[in-house]
């Protein structure tokens, strides 16, 4: 006797059916199998209506349907749904066979529904690959990440994700080195604004491929003019195809080159300073015992963050490596541009830089000199930091971050699609499984 089909659930296993936790679907037998644990199920719909015509279905025996769940108890999980199929009696009516329907898996699904939100919350959220998580399934890859991708696509493409954007940033990133300087960069586009309390949750709205400003402007003009018409404040690098985007596709924001980018143009100037003196003194490049070599991490650390016997051993070592003082002058003037950044009010950071904006372009090192030129093109840029609260100070650095890892986790990406959607997905900004119960 079936069991199952008079809905007497005789040899169902009401404990295994609390730990495979379906809702309206119950576990017949569990083996090992391969290093898989196998579980058979099956539901408890004991009637069929034809989704065509309504009337009631008959019975027209199992089909087995195969998928993986979530991985138990360190195996992979192999589910074989007996699922029943129905036919229709209605005479008039145009479907003849039907198989049951569960949300558990979607029809001929490869993975359970809930293992795709399991795999895809791990790619954002836990620095995992697609690999590692396939062979967990006991999947192979294209299966994993043919499922992740839909699951991932609707994620990141829901409505309202790029709603109340304030703050907005821009930014570049090479997304495959390998290719032409032309192809392999991409405008990346992030959520900078800060919450009522103040906070900043960086998040990553979209990449797009092209370092330009019309790449920039064309997705602008994308996005519509609810979104444009919210962004009070737009943070870039110091490209000026942005900042025309910006002119052009976002009149009423401020434009404001952020903290982040405007230390980096200094530590890249203090940087070139120290390869050619060391370049000049020594008619090589640097060397792993050469003095100033050796210091060229110490001399990026901002000076509050030195202690005694890294500044005791950065003046030893310029004192050999820097005859002529000229990397000491460009660390000065480096840490006089960071410094900007860390005045104790607003006010005091924009007397700092208009003081560094003024000064540095008559600096008699080339290459401050040339950095002073800069800043003193991007003035109103960079002043006007000061007049919006710190605008986005750590947050392009942190996606930027996020961006790489997801790249070097991934051993790089040939496919821009597949890279989008996984920066997508590892820089959404929501912290990992915030509103989840926690266990004690
Ligand atoms: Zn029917």
């Amino acid at each position: 006797m079936d069991h199952s089909m008079c809905g007497s659930g005789a040899s169902w296993w009401a404990r295994t059916d609390r730990i495979f936790d379906v809702e309206g679907m119950h576990v017949l037998a569990a083996s090992v199998v391969d290093e898989q644990l196998v579980l058979d199920v099956e539901t408890d719909q004991v009637l069929g209506g034809c989704p065509s015509c309504g009337v009631v279905a008959v019975g027209h025996g199992r089909r087995v349907h195969r998928l993986h769940d979530v991985p138990c108890f360190g195996r992979p999980v192999l589910v074989r749904w007996r699922k029943r199929l129905w036919r229709c009696v209605e005479s008039t009516c145009e479907v003849t066979t039907f198989s049951e329907q569960h949300p558990y898996a979607a029809r001929r699904a490869k993975l359970a529904a809930r293992a795709v939100t399991w795999a895809t919350d791990a790619l954002s959220h836990d620095d995992t690959t697609v690999s590692a998580l396939a062979r967990h399934l006991g999947v192979d890859w294209h299966t994993a990440w043919t499922a992740i991708r839909v699951e991932a696509t609707g994620r990141t493409s829901r409505p309202g994700r790029t709603a109340g954007v304030r703050t907005l940033g821009v930014d570049e990133r090479i997304w495959r080195p390998s290719m032409k300087r032309r192809e392999r960069a991409v405008t990346i586009m992030v959520d900078l604004t800060r919450d009522d309390q103040g906070r900043l949750q960086a998040r990553l709205l979209d990449a797009v491929t092209g370092r330009s400003g019309t790449a920039y402007a064309t997705w602008l003009k994308e996005q519509g003019l609810e979104f444009t018409v919210e962004v009070e404040h737009a943070a870039l690098d110091p490209f000026r195809g942005y900042a025309n985007a910006i002119r052009d596709e976002l009149p009423d924001a401020i434009a404001v080159l952020d903290a982040f980018h405007v230390v980096k143009l200094g530590s890249q100037a203090l940087d070139e300073v120290r390869r050619r003196v060391q370049q000049q003194t020594l008619h090589r490049r640097g060397h792993r015992d050469d003095p100033l070599y050796r210091i060229r991490r110490t001399l990026m650390t901002g000076v509050e963050h030195l202690t005694d016997k890294q500044t005791a051993r950065l003046n030893r070592h310029l004192e050999a490596g820097d005859p002529g003082w000229e990397v000491t002058i460009a660390w000065r003037c480096y840490q006089e541009l960071r410094g900007i950044y860390h005045a104790s009010s607003p006010a005091t950071g924009r007397g700092l830089a208009v003081k560094v904006i003024d000064a540095f372009p008559t600096c008699p090192i080339p290459e401050i000199a040339r950095l002073g030129r800069t800043l003193r093109a991007w003035r109103d840029q960079v002043l006007a930091y000061f007049a919006t609260a710190g605008v986005s100070n750590g947050g392009t650095e942190a996606i930027n971050g996020i961006i790489d890892k997801t790249r070097r986790l991934a051993h790089g990406f040939r496919n821009f699609a597949n890279y989008r959607l996984r920066i997508l997905l590892a820089a959404d900004g929501t912290p990992p499984y915030r509103d989840r119960p926690t266990h004690a």
